[in-house]
Protein backbone atom coordinates (compact mmCIF):
# COMPACT_ATOMS: atom_id res chain seq x y z
CA UNK A 1 0.00 0.00 0.00
CA UNK A 2 1.66 3.15 -0.91
CA UNK A 3 2.00 6.17 1.61
CA UNK A 4 -1.17 8.29 -0.77
CA UNK A 5 -3.73 5.05 -0.56
CA UNK A 6 -3.01 4.97 3.25
CA UNK A 7 -3.97 8.64 3.70
CA UNK A 8 -6.66 8.68 1.68
CA UNK A 9 -7.85 5.48 3.34
CA UNK A 10 -7.49 7.17 6.64
CA UNK A 11 -9.45 10.13 5.19
CA UNK A 12 -12.17 7.65 4.73
CA UNK A 13 -15.19 7.90 7.18
CA UNK A 14 -15.99 4.34 7.37
CA UNK A 15 -19.15 4.18 9.74
CA UNK A 16 -20.71 6.52 7.66
CA UNK A 17 -19.92 5.51 4.49
CA UNK A 18 -20.96 1.51 5.48
CA UNK A 19 -24.10 3.65 6.54
CA UNK A 20 -24.99 5.08 3.68
CA UNK A 21 -23.61 2.31 1.06
CA UNK A 22 -25.40 -0.36 2.97
CA UNK A 23 -28.67 0.92 3.39
CA UNK A 24 -29.79 1.00 0.08
CA UNK A 25 -28.68 -2.13 -0.34
CA UNK A 26 -30.26 -3.38 2.63
CA UNK A 27 -33.64 -2.00 1.38
CA UNK A 28 -33.37 -3.67 -1.99
CA UNK A 29 -32.69 -6.87 -0.97
CA UNK A 30 -34.18 -6.91 2.19
CA UNK A 31 -37.61 -4.77 0.53
CA UNK A 32 -37.44 -7.68 -2.41
CA UNK A 33 -37.52 -10.54 0.08
CA UNK A 34 -40.39 -9.07 2.54
CA UNK A 35 -42.47 -7.51 0.06
CA UNK A 36 -42.71 -10.84 -2.22
CA UNK A 37 -43.46 -12.82 1.30
CA UNK A 38 -45.63 -10.61 3.02
CA UNK A 39 -47.09 -8.19 0.32
CA UNK A 40 -47.40 -4.62 1.36
CA UNK A 41 -49.40 -3.59 4.70
CA UNK A 42 -51.93 -0.97 5.93
CA UNK A 43 -50.45 -0.23 8.45
CA UNK A 44 -46.62 -0.62 7.67
CA UNK A 45 -47.34 2.13 5.01
CA UNK A 46 -49.18 4.38 7.47
CA UNK A 47 -46.20 4.15 9.51
CA UNK A 48 -43.48 4.90 6.69
CA UNK A 49 -45.80 7.77 5.65
CA UNK A 50 -45.18 9.33 9.14
CA UNK A 51 -41.69 8.63 9.40
CA UNK A 52 -40.75 10.23 6.11
CA UNK A 53 -42.77 13.67 7.26
CA UNK A 54 -41.42 13.47 11.13
CA UNK A 55 -37.84 13.42 9.98
CA UNK A 56 -37.82 14.81 6.33
CA UNK A 57 -39.85 17.71 8.00
CA UNK A 58 -37.75 17.86 11.17
CA UNK A 59 -34.55 18.30 8.58
CA UNK A 60 -36.43 21.05 6.89
CA UNK A 61 -38.45 22.71 8.38
CA UNK A 62 -36.72 22.40 11.81
CA UNK A 63 -32.63 21.81 11.23
CA UNK A 64 -32.55 23.66 8.51
CA UNK A 65 -35.47 26.85 8.67
CA UNK A 66 -35.18 27.25 12.16
CA UNK A 67 -31.78 26.22 13.60
CA UNK A 68 -29.32 26.89 10.95
CA UNK A 69 -31.54 30.26 9.61
CA UNK A 70 -33.51 31.38 12.36
CA UNK A 71 -36.16 31.93 9.69
CA UNK A 72 -38.75 31.41 12.91
CA UNK A 73 -39.38 31.01 16.64
CA UNK A 74 -40.88 27.84 18.17
CA UNK A 75 -42.11 26.18 20.89
CA UNK A 76 -39.89 23.89 23.26
CA UNK A 77 -42.32 20.96 22.04
CA UNK A 78 -41.71 22.23 18.41
CA UNK A 79 -37.88 21.63 19.45
CA UNK A 80 -37.91 18.84 20.95
CA UNK A 81 -39.67 16.88 18.24
CA UNK A 82 -36.95 18.15 15.63
CA UNK A 83 -34.05 17.28 17.94
CA UNK A 84 -35.63 13.80 18.67
CA UNK A 85 -36.71 12.98 14.70
CA UNK A 86 -34.00 14.90 13.14
CA UNK A 87 -31.47 12.63 14.71
CA UNK A 88 -33.76 9.80 13.82
CA UNK A 89 -32.99 11.15 9.84
CA UNK A 90 -29.15 9.94 10.42
CA UNK A 91 -27.90 13.33 9.64
CA UNK A 92 -25.71 14.61 12.09
CA UNK A 93 -26.82 16.43 15.62
CA UNK A 94 -28.14 19.75 14.94
CA UNK A 95 -24.60 21.71 16.16
CA UNK A 96 -22.87 19.60 13.05
CA UNK A 97 -25.56 20.06 10.13
CA UNK A 98 -26.09 23.41 10.85
CA UNK A 99 -22.78 24.34 11.57
CA UNK A 100 -21.72 22.54 7.94
CA UNK A 101 -24.51 24.52 6.30
CA UNK A 102 -23.70 27.63 7.73
CA UNK A 103 -20.23 27.75 6.14
CA UNK A 104 -21.81 26.00 3.10
CA UNK A 105 -24.13 29.73 2.85
CA UNK A 106 -20.81 32.09 3.83
CA UNK A 107 -18.35 30.34 1.02
CA UNK A 108 -20.64 29.25 -1.54
CA UNK A 109 -18.56 27.34 -4.65
CA UNK A 110 -16.13 27.59 -2.39
CA UNK A 111 -13.04 25.88 -1.33
CA UNK A 112 -14.19 26.24 2.38
CA UNK A 113 -18.02 25.02 1.22
CA UNK A 114 -18.49 21.87 2.45
CA UNK A 115 -20.37 20.68 -0.23
CA UNK A 116 -18.89 22.38 -3.17
CA UNK A 117 -20.77 21.60 -6.38
CA UNK A 118 -17.52 22.93 -8.53
CA UNK A 119 -15.73 19.75 -6.92
CA UNK A 120 -18.60 17.70 -9.00
CA UNK A 121 -22.41 16.51 -8.36
CA UNK A 122 -21.34 13.48 -6.26
CA UNK A 123 -19.24 14.99 -4.33
CA UNK A 124 -22.08 17.64 -3.23
CA UNK A 125 -24.25 15.13 -3.38
CA UNK A 126 -22.48 12.34 -0.96
CA UNK A 127 -18.74 12.61 -1.27
CA UNK A 128 -18.44 14.98 1.47
CA UNK A 129 -19.83 12.72 3.96
CA UNK A 130 -17.56 9.68 3.21
CA UNK A 131 -14.19 11.58 4.14
CA UNK A 132 -13.49 13.15 7.50
CA UNK A 133 -12.46 16.29 7.87
CA UNK A 134 -11.40 16.72 11.72
CA UNK A 135 -10.55 20.29 11.60
CA UNK A 136 -14.22 21.34 10.30
CA UNK A 137 -16.32 18.44 12.61
CA UNK A 138 -14.59 19.87 15.89
CA UNK A 139 -15.16 23.72 15.04
CA UNK A 140 -18.59 24.77 16.54
CA UNK A 141 -17.78 28.12 16.55
CA UNK A 142 -20.08 29.84 13.46
CA UNK A 143 -23.37 28.48 16.13
CA UNK A 144 -22.68 29.99 19.11
CA UNK A 145 -26.63 30.71 19.59
CA UNK A 146 -26.93 26.85 19.43
CA UNK A 147 -24.51 26.14 21.37
CA UNK A 148 -25.76 28.04 24.26
CA UNK A 149 -28.65 25.71 24.24
CA UNK A 150 -28.48 23.22 26.56
CA UNK A 151 -31.12 20.68 24.84
CA UNK A 152 -29.04 21.07 21.67
CA UNK A 153 -26.10 20.51 23.46
CA UNK A 154 -27.62 17.13 24.88
CA UNK A 155 -28.42 16.25 21.62
CA UNK A 156 -25.04 16.42 20.25
CA UNK A 157 -23.72 14.86 23.25
CA UNK A 158 -26.50 11.57 22.70
CA UNK A 159 -26.86 11.91 18.71
CA UNK A 160 -25.85 8.55 17.97
CA UNK A 161 -28.41 6.34 21.23
CA UNK A 162 -31.08 9.16 20.19
CA UNK A 163 -30.81 8.49 16.55
CA UNK A 164 -31.10 4.05 16.69
CA UNK A 165 -33.68 4.60 19.65
CA UNK A 166 -36.29 7.27 17.33
CA UNK A 167 -34.82 5.84 14.07
CA UNK A 168 -35.06 2.04 14.75
CA UNK A 169 -36.35 0.47 18.36
CA UNK A 170 -39.75 2.69 18.08
CA UNK A 171 -40.68 1.76 14.63
CA UNK A 172 -39.71 -1.86 16.05
CA UNK A 173 -41.63 -1.42 19.25
CA UNK A 174 -44.62 0.38 17.09
CA UNK A 175 -44.56 -2.50 14.64
CA UNK A 176 -44.38 -5.55 17.57
CA UNK A 177 -48.01 -3.66 18.85
CA UNK A 178 -49.47 -4.86 15.89
CA UNK A 179 -47.34 -8.11 15.05
CA UNK A 180 -45.05 -6.75 12.61
CA UNK A 181 -41.96 -5.70 14.27
CA UNK A 182 -39.49 -6.18 11.25
CA UNK A 183 -41.94 -5.00 8.69
CA UNK A 184 -42.15 -1.47 10.31
CA UNK A 185 -38.37 -0.85 10.65
CA UNK A 186 -38.03 -1.99 6.96
CA UNK A 187 -40.66 0.54 6.13
CA UNK A 188 -40.37 3.35 9.00
CA UNK A 189 -36.34 2.56 9.43
CA UNK A 190 -34.55 1.51 6.43
CA UNK A 191 -36.95 2.59 3.22
CA UNK A 192 -37.50 5.72 4.93
CA UNK A 193 -33.80 6.59 6.20
CA UNK A 194 -32.77 6.02 2.37
CA UNK A 195 -35.87 8.20 1.03
CA UNK A 196 -35.31 10.90 3.37
CA UNK A 197 -31.43 10.84 3.12
CA UNK A 198 -31.30 11.41 -0.95
CA UNK A 199 -34.28 13.94 -0.47
CA UNK A 200 -32.14 15.98 2.03
CA UNK A 201 -28.96 15.15 -0.77
CA UNK A 202 -30.94 16.43 -3.38
CA UNK A 203 -30.95 20.28 -2.21
CA UNK A 204 -26.62 20.23 -2.02
CA UNK A 205 -26.51 18.77 -5.62
CA UNK A 206 -29.83 18.91 -7.91
CA UNK A 207 -30.48 22.50 -6.39
CA UNK A 208 -27.16 24.07 -7.48
CA UNK A 209 -27.55 22.36 -10.94
CA UNK A 210 -30.75 22.68 -12.93
CA UNK A 211 -33.22 25.52 -12.55
CA UNK A 212 -33.21 29.10 -13.21
CA UNK A 213 -31.24 32.32 -11.15
CA UNK A 214 -33.79 35.07 -10.62
CA UNK A 215 -32.22 37.10 -7.57
CA UNK A 216 -29.13 35.94 -7.45
CA UNK A 217 -26.82 34.96 -10.69
CA UNK A 218 -22.98 35.06 -9.77
CA UNK A 219 -24.27 31.89 -7.22
CA UNK A 220 -24.54 28.21 -8.36
CA UNK A 221 -27.43 27.71 -6.32
CA UNK A 222 -30.69 27.38 -8.77
CA UNK A 223 -35.04 27.72 -8.52
CA UNK A 224 -36.68 24.41 -9.97
CA UNK A 225 -39.82 23.05 -9.23
CA UNK A 226 -38.46 19.29 -10.32
CA UNK A 227 -35.98 20.14 -7.35
CA UNK A 228 -38.82 21.49 -4.97
CA UNK A 229 -41.27 18.51 -5.43
CA UNK A 230 -38.17 15.91 -3.98
CA UNK A 231 -37.41 17.86 -1.42
CA UNK A 232 -39.99 18.54 0.55
CA UNK A 233 -40.13 22.05 -0.97
CA UNK A 234 -36.24 23.20 -1.25
CA UNK A 235 -35.69 23.30 -4.42
CA UNK A 236 -35.96 27.88 -4.55
CA UNK A 237 -32.58 27.23 -3.80
CA UNK A 238 -31.86 30.75 -5.60
CA UNK A 239 -34.06 32.65 -3.67
CA UNK A 240 -33.05 30.95 -0.54
CA UNK A 241 -29.30 31.99 -0.96
CA UNK A 242 -30.06 35.25 -1.37
CA UNK A 243 -32.59 35.59 1.54
CA UNK A 244 -31.75 32.77 3.78
CA UNK A 245 -33.30 34.24 6.84
CA UNK A 246 -36.67 34.22 5.12
CA UNK A 247 -38.84 30.91 6.15
CA UNK A 248 -40.00 30.52 2.80
CA UNK A 249 -38.21 29.33 -0.07
CA UNK A 250 -41.13 29.58 -2.75
CA UNK A 251 -42.26 32.56 -2.47
CA UNK A 252 -45.22 32.31 -5.02
CA UNK A 253 -49.02 30.93 -3.84
CA UNK A 254 -48.49 28.17 -6.12
CA UNK A 255 -44.91 27.13 -5.43
CA UNK A 256 -44.64 23.88 -4.04
CA UNK A 257 -43.35 24.79 -0.65
CA UNK A 258 -45.28 22.22 2.31
CA UNK A 259 -42.02 23.28 4.98
CA UNK A 260 -43.52 26.93 4.67
CA UNK A 261 -47.15 25.64 4.94
CA UNK A 262 -46.18 23.44 7.70
CA UNK A 263 -44.67 26.83 9.15
CA UNK A 264 -47.53 28.48 8.53
CA UNK A 265 -49.68 25.81 10.35
CA UNK A 266 -47.32 25.74 12.68
CA UNK A 267 -48.36 29.74 13.31
CA UNK A 268 -51.88 28.92 13.38
CA UNK A 269 -52.15 27.17 16.21
CA UNK A 270 -49.55 28.92 18.20
CA UNK A 271 -46.38 26.65 18.42
CA UNK A 272 -44.66 28.98 16.02
CA UNK A 273 -44.26 32.57 15.81
CA UNK A 274 -42.15 35.65 14.45
CA UNK A 275 -41.96 34.40 11.02
CA UNK A 276 -39.28 36.31 9.10
CA UNK A 277 -40.27 37.44 5.47
CA UNK A 278 -37.92 39.53 3.04
CA UNK A 279 -39.88 42.68 1.89
CA UNK A 280 -41.55 42.26 -1.18
CA UNK A 281 -39.32 45.84 -2.44
CA UNK A 282 -35.87 44.12 -1.84
CA UNK A 283 -37.16 40.76 -3.59
CA UNK A 284 -38.36 42.54 -6.51
CA UNK A 285 -34.93 44.72 -6.85
CA UNK A 286 -33.05 41.95 -6.49
CA UNK A 287 -34.83 40.66 -9.69
CA UNK A 288 -34.77 43.56 -11.52
CA UNK A 289 -30.56 43.57 -10.70
CA UNK A 290 -30.51 40.10 -12.13
CA UNK A 291 -32.65 41.79 -15.55
CA UNK A 292 -30.22 44.76 -15.67
CA UNK A 293 -27.35 42.06 -15.63
CA UNK A 294 -28.82 39.98 -18.29
CA UNK A 295 -29.59 43.25 -20.67
CA UNK A 296 -26.15 44.59 -20.27
CA UNK A 297 -24.77 41.08 -21.07
CA UNK A 298 -27.53 41.49 -24.84
CA UNK A 299 -25.96 44.94 -25.30
CA UNK A 300 -22.20 44.03 -24.68
CA UNK A 301 -23.13 41.25 -27.19
CA UNK A 302 -24.76 42.30 -29.77
CA UNK A 303 -22.83 44.81 -32.09
CA UNK A 304 -23.27 47.28 -34.45
CA UNK A 305 -25.90 48.61 -32.67
CA UNK A 306 -26.63 52.29 -32.66
CA UNK A 307 -26.25 54.06 -29.06
CA UNK A 308 -29.62 55.66 -29.94
CA UNK A 309 -31.08 52.34 -29.90
CA UNK A 310 -28.53 51.48 -27.09
CA UNK A 311 -30.13 54.22 -25.31
CA UNK A 312 -33.41 53.75 -26.21
CA UNK A 313 -33.60 50.27 -24.38
CA UNK A 314 -32.07 51.43 -20.97
CA UNK A 315 -35.12 54.00 -21.24
CA UNK A 316 -37.21 51.21 -22.16
CA UNK A 317 -35.82 49.09 -19.22
CA UNK A 318 -35.63 52.08 -16.57
CA UNK A 319 -39.47 53.06 -17.23
CA UNK A 320 -40.35 49.77 -16.35
CA UNK A 321 -38.39 49.48 -13.35
CA UNK A 322 -39.38 52.19 -12.23
CA UNK A 323 -43.26 50.91 -12.48
CA UNK A 324 -42.23 48.08 -11.05
CA UNK A 325 -40.63 49.22 -8.27
CA UNK A 326 -43.49 51.70 -7.44
CA UNK A 327 -46.18 49.06 -7.06
CA UNK A 328 -43.65 46.59 -5.15
CA UNK A 329 -42.92 49.59 -2.47
CA UNK A 330 -47.27 50.01 -2.43
CA UNK A 331 -47.39 46.39 -1.98
CA UNK A 332 -45.03 46.51 0.99
CA UNK A 333 -46.50 49.48 3.06
CA UNK A 334 -49.66 47.05 2.76
CA UNK A 335 -47.94 44.21 3.92
CA UNK A 336 -46.28 46.14 6.96
CA UNK A 337 -50.03 47.67 8.02
CA UNK A 338 -51.60 44.02 7.64
CA UNK A 339 -49.15 42.69 9.67
CA UNK A 340 -48.83 45.52 12.64
CA UNK A 341 -52.55 45.21 12.51
CA UNK A 342 -52.72 41.32 13.16
CA UNK A 343 -50.31 42.14 16.37
CA UNK A 344 -52.78 44.29 17.93
CA UNK A 345 -55.10 43.11 20.50
CA UNK A 346 -58.48 44.45 21.09
CA UNK A 347 -62.03 44.20 20.10
CA UNK A 348 -62.06 46.33 16.76
CA UNK A 349 -58.92 44.47 15.54
CA UNK A 350 -61.60 42.71 12.82
CA UNK A 351 -62.81 45.69 12.00
CA UNK A 352 -59.62 47.46 11.70
CA UNK A 353 -58.11 44.52 9.39
CA UNK A 354 -60.98 43.97 6.83
CA UNK A 355 -60.29 47.17 4.80
CA UNK A 356 -56.45 46.71 5.23
CA UNK A 357 -56.92 43.30 4.06
CA UNK A 358 -59.11 44.66 1.03
CA UNK A 359 -56.30 47.10 0.40
CA UNK A 360 -53.56 44.72 0.61
CA UNK A 361 -56.01 42.48 -1.89
CA UNK A 362 -55.80 45.50 -4.55
CA UNK A 363 -52.35 46.35 -4.00
CA UNK A 364 -51.20 42.74 -4.79
CA UNK A 365 -53.72 42.54 -8.03
CA UNK A 366 -51.26 45.99 -9.18
CA UNK A 367 -48.06 43.61 -8.31
CA UNK A 368 -49.51 41.07 -10.43
CA UNK A 369 -50.27 43.34 -13.52
CA UNK A 370 -47.23 45.13 -13.21
CA UNK A 371 -45.03 41.80 -13.26
CA UNK A 372 -47.24 40.39 -16.83
CA UNK A 373 -46.25 44.12 -17.79
CA UNK A 374 -42.15 43.94 -16.89
CA UNK A 375 -42.19 40.45 -18.14
CA UNK A 376 -43.50 41.08 -21.65
CA UNK A 377 -41.33 44.34 -21.94
CA UNK A 378 -38.59 41.69 -20.89
CA UNK A 379 -38.91 39.41 -23.13
CA UNK A 380 -39.09 41.89 -25.85
CA UNK A 381 -35.81 43.77 -24.86
CA UNK A 382 -33.94 40.64 -24.15
CA UNK A 383 -35.00 38.83 -27.21
CA UNK A 384 -36.49 41.65 -29.83
CA UNK A 385 -34.60 43.44 -32.07
CA UNK A 386 -32.24 46.02 -30.82
CA UNK A 387 -33.41 49.02 -33.51
CA UNK A 388 -35.49 51.98 -32.61
CA UNK A 389 -39.33 52.12 -34.01
CA UNK A 390 -39.96 54.17 -36.34
CA UNK A 391 -42.56 55.55 -33.72
CA UNK A 392 -40.24 56.58 -31.16
ZN1 LIG B 1 -27.12 25.46 -1.25
ZN1 LIG C 1 -29.91 27.18 3.95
Amino acid sequence: MTATTGGRLRRINWVTTLFLLSTPLVAAVWGALHISAMGIGASELAVFAFYVCATGFSITTGYHRHFAHGAYECSRVVKVFYLLFGAAAFQHSVLSWCSDHRRHHKYIDRDEDPYNITRGFFWAHIGWLLVTDHKRAEDFSNVPDLVADPWIRRQHAHYLPIAVVMGFVVPFALGAMVGHPWGFVLWAGVFRVVLVHHSTFLVNSLAHRIGRRPYLRAISARDSIVTALLTFGEGYHNFHHRFATDYRNGIGRAAWDPTKWLIRGLEMIGLAWELRRVPTERIVAAELDCDSERLSERLARVRGSSEQAVAHVRARFAEMAASVQRAAAALTTREREVALARRRRGRDRAGQLRPLRAELRAARLEMRAARVRWHAVLAELLEGPLAVSPSS
